[in-house]
């Protein structure tokens, strides 16, 4: 019955990719094949609301994602919110393809546990599984939050409850669901990459050498104040 009911599912992995490194590659193919996601797509933002502005242009971080994915099938890239510029809201990218997916397809949107608990922030955070379905990936031995610790928290511990999903609802279902996964995450991240190439040293083995060989001829992340890393 849940076989033949089965949608096809899509999901959004966000980030300023500031570079793409072999964290954000595994997390994305490993909650592919966990939650079997039919299309897996990365969407770089083009100016995050949440965070400071990227280190490089749009362009060069798009560049760096389209080499790291060249030669993998089971990830695309989803260039949609750099062609629509401007501050990056979720919310948006969310409306613009459900007004082009129609409302068969599952949609989901994959976020670390850092980022859920900042979600009340978000604008229009309350719509947001409205459009979708939201992945929560959490590190093993973090805290999901719970009731009575402040309003943010009592307003997720209630999401977390009234929105609760398992793998198969995400196949079954269009958006709506709330889905928390444990996956280790490779000790891997962008600052720390951008803090050794100002600092001189070397960021090999952590991201695709092809990228590498992008930031060494184009010369990123060498400038102060995108970390000295000493
Ligand atoms: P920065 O160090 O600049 O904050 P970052 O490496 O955390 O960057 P982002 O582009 O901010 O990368 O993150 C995009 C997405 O990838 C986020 O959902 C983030 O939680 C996730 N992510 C970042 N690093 C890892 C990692 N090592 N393993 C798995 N997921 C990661």
């Amino acid at each position: 019955m849940a076989a033949r009911q089965r949608r096809h599912t899509i999901a959004l992995f966000g980030g300023t990719f500031d570079p793409v490194h072999f964290g954000h590659l595994r997390m994305a193919l490993e909650l592919k094949e966990a939650l079997a996601i039919d299309e897996m797509r990365l969407v770089p933002s083009h100016r995050p609301a949440h965070r400071e502005t990227p280190g490089v242009s749009a362009e060069h971080r798009c560049q760096m994602l389209e080499i790291a994915l060249r030669g993998c099938p089971e990830l695309q890239l989803d260039k949609r919110e750099l062609r629509r510029g401007g501050a990056t809201y979720t919310v948006d990218t969310l409306e613009e393809l459900r007004a082009e997916l129609g409302t068969e397809v599952s949609l989901s949107f994959c976020m670390g546990l850092d980022s859920l608990l900042t979600l009340p922030s978000w604008h229009r955070w309350e719509r947001l599984l409205e459009l979708a379905h939201l992945v929560v990936v959490a590190r093993p031995g973090w805290q999901l939050p719970q009731g009575g610790r402040g309003a943010d928290q009592g307003e997720l511990a209630q999401l977390l409850g009234d929105h609760a999903g398992t793998p198969e609802d995400l196949r079954r279902e269009a958006g709506g669901r709330l889905l928390v996964r444990e996956q280790t995450l490779l000790p891997i991240s962008a600052t720390h990459i951008r803090q050794l190439v100002a600092g001189g040293r070397s960021p090999r083995f952590l991201l695709p050498a092809a990228v590498l060989e992008y930031i060494e001829d184009h010369q990123l992340y060498r400038e102060a104040g995108t970390g000295s890393g000493q």
